[in-house]
């Protein structure tokens, strides 16, 4: 930590700041400058977090020089986190992390038996190892289709079994952490769930991955401490998920944020995907940000894919079609490979 001190601060103000910071068992050193003087503290800094410095008198404002987050931090892991799922039906094993590029695609919510598998189909036969769909829905009105909860599970378990396809689901109750992480194969924590702390803690004790959305208005740093919320617990495989983040924009849904890409490619060795359908909310931007995105260095995207996207029950409007789908493919592929990364 930096202490900065007032210009007027006294000698016996800036004496009792560097006594407590030694009574802490840390190192402290005072640079006198023309203008102001500066505390530098060395050792354990983590008890600074618990110890107000900031009210001492004489002092003006401190900064952290050390990230909060420690787990998720690539100063602290030097090897990139590579998520392996295990091989289905013959299929190789999926690998998120390394340099396979991951494509997780499906509709919004379960609707119908019919509907999933109809395209669980088409996405597995598109080249996606994912199957994405949520069971249980945040949505915004009480009102609105809330998923198809336990029965949307089972679905989505047949599908699994079916095409071989892996499955990602949201889960928003503590209550519900264990049917999910047994059914599914990644845990989805949803945007308005990312700080939800009893969650978070609950997800990081259960032995399956965890993809975290960034919040709707949330930075980068703090998406970065929910991974870290959860890997406190034990669970280190976590995937951190770009989604778009509220802006003053109103032409698209949120703002994808794909410079959060590289950001967290530099703060952390853990996997990225980024969601370009939630992330823009219009089918026809969903492609070109995929794109872009496998361009930034993504390790993956997730995409809504509809048969019928008219009849949608939710986020028709961001739904590609199976055959947009498919040409979204054909071009990431073409990005992948100038990128070194396969699909
Ligand atoms: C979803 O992926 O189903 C979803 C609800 O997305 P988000 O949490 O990013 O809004
Ligand atoms: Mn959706």
């Amino acid at each position: 930590m930096i202490i900065v001190l007032k210009q007027d601060a006294t000698e016996a103000q800036i004496e009792h700041i560097l006594e407590k910071i030694r009574e802490w068992g840390l190192t402290p050193s005072l640079s006198r400058g023309e203008e102001r003087s500066i505390i530098g503290v060395i050792g354990n800094e983590s008890i600074l977090r618990v110890k107000p410095v900031d009210v001492f008198p004489g002092v003006d404002y401190t900064m952290n020089v050390v990230k909060p987050y420690k787990l998720a931090n690539a100063a602290f892991h030097p090897a990139r986190t590579v998520i392996e799922l295990p091989a289905l039906k013959g299929a190789p094993p999926v690998r998120i992390g390394g340099n396979d590029l991951v494509v997780m695609a499906g509709p919004c919510a379960v609707e119908s038996r019919e509907g999933l598998l109809e395209v669980a189909q088409c996405v597995k036969e598109a080249g996606a190892t994912v199957l994405r769909a949520g069971a249980f829905k945040p949505r915004t009105s009480p009102y609105a289709f809330q998923g198809m909860g336990v029965k949307g599970l089972a679905i989505l378990a047949e599908a699994r079994e079916k095409y071989g396809l892996h499955i990602v689901s949201e889960v928003m109750d503590t209550r519900d952490v264990e049917m999910i992480a047994e059914m599914c194969d990644i845990i989805q924590i949803g945007a308005r769930n990312m700080q939800n702390f009893n969650l978070l803690k609950v997800v990081g004790r259960c032995d399956k991955p965890v993809m975290i959305k960034r919040g709707l208005s949330s930075t980068i740093q703090e998406l970065l401490m929910s991974a870290e919320y959860v890997m406190s617990q034990g669970n280190h495989r976590v995937i951190l998920c770009e989604r778009g983040i509220r802006t003053f924009e109103p032409m698209t849904r949120n703002t994808l944020d794909l410079s959060a890409v590289p950001v967290l490619n530099r703060e952390s060795h853990l996997p990225v995907i980024v969601d370009p359908s939630h992330g823009t909310g219009h089918w026809d931007l969903v492609s070109p940000m995929a794109c872009a995105a496998v361009a930034a260095g993504t390790d993956g995207v997730m995409v809504e894919v509809h048969p019928r996207p008219e009849e949608a029950f939710s986020d028709g409007s961001q739904s590609l079609l199976p055959e947009k789908f498919r040409l979204m493919m054909k071009q990431m592929r073409a990005i992948a490979g100038a990128v070194g990364k396969t699909m």
